[in-house]
């Protein structure tokens, strides 16, 4: 069967993921609208396929021997808006394909503020909406008063109010393809001091996090009151090692590629950092990052809550 240009097999999935793992997708679609994007689903549907939004792939681990099924990344075209609404501009509307970073300056830009936590956060607009991504206690879901949202077995919905219940890492966004959002900010400041806590907030993550190699961000959640981090410390695994995938030694909740890590490396490693706490606390650490494909390792990382 011919497939439409926007879809292509057997594609390599690791140089899109900030981890630098992983094997192909098996099939990977980039629509640049909603009809492209339509068209994806069914044919996964037509083929079988499991259904995956991909967005910037910094929360991700990709299996070694890939993923099977149909991974769609809406970046490009109709999902790459960003302009402000014409009655206030407070309001913004964005698409998923939007760097982070990107929405940030751009709203500096503006006077528009608030936002200025997230940066520092690599990825898309669509992850931070899918991850709520942020700190502890508050996270990009905040800002979303609307969003069209596109579930993998149904039809097109605008969610609003109720139906947009964040809470930490988690949305009502993974069952689907999140396509667009109106995004209400509250504050408004000088571009100076915007651009001034921006940088403050880049600066801390930078001291706090090794982002000079590869790695998907924080390995594990953090349980209630407590930071999986410091757990981790304390329970001594900073530096250990698994072939190409080390435990950071400036962040005990990052796995870092060190070169050549494999998905399974990753996963054993991850596996004995969460016995690890378990031994010295009886907690039961929970994955934050997002697993794609198949591997038997992929099971000492525990369960991703829904
Ligand atoms: C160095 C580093 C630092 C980080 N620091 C932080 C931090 O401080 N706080 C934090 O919260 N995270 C952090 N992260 C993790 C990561 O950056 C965030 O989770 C980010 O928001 C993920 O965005 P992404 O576009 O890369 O999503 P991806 O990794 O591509 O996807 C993540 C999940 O979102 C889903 N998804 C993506 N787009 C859509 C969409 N349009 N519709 C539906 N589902 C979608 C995917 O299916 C997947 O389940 C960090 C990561 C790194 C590498």
């Amino acid at each position: 069967m011919t497939l439409p240009p926007f879809i292509r097999e057997n594609v390599p999935l690791a140089g899109l993921t900030t981890f630098r793992i992983g094997g192909p997708a098996r099939w990977l679609a980039e629509p640049a609208n909603r009809s492209e994007l339509g068209i994806a689903l069914a044919l996964a549907r037509d083929f079988g396929a499991e259904a995956k939004i991909l967005g910037g792939g910094s929360n991700l681990l990709v299996a070694d021997a890939g993923f099977a099924g149909m991974a769609i990344r809406p970046i490009r075209g109709d999902f790459g808006i960003l302009e402000p609404d014409a009655d206030s501009p407070l309001i913004w509307r964005v698409g998923p394909g939007v760097r982070l970073e990107r929405l940030l300056a751009v709203l500096a830009d503006h006077g528009v503020s608030g936002a200025e936590f997230l940066a520092g956060i690599p990825g898309l607009v669509g992850g931070a909406a899918a991850m709520n991504a942020g700190g502890a206690e508050s996270g990009f879901g905040q800002f979303i008063t609307q969003a069209d949202f596109l579930p993998f077995d149904g039809d097109e919905q605008c969610l609003s109010g109720a139906d947009l219940v964040f809470a930490y890492r988690s949305s009502p966004f993974l069952s689907g393809a999140a396509i667009g959002f109106r995004l209400e900010f509250r504050r408004r400041d000088e571009t100076e001091a915007i651009q001034a806590r921006i940088r403050t907030f880049r600066e801390q993550k930078r001291k706090a996090q090794p982002l000079d190699s590869p790695s998907a961000g924080c390995v594990f959640r953090n349980p209630p009151g407590k930071s999986a981090g410091v757990l981790l410390d304390a329970a001594g695994c900073k530096g250990w090692r698994e072939g190409g995938a080390q435990v950071s030694g400036k962040h005990a909740n990052f796995i870092v590629n060190l070169g050549g890590a494999t998905a399974r490396d990753t996963a054993l490693l991850a596996g004995r950092m969460r016995m690890a706490v378990r031994k010295a606390t009886g907690i039961r650490l929970e994955p934050e990052i997002t697993l794609l494909g198949d591997d038997p390792a992929f099971a000492a990382l525990g369960e991703r809550p829904a």
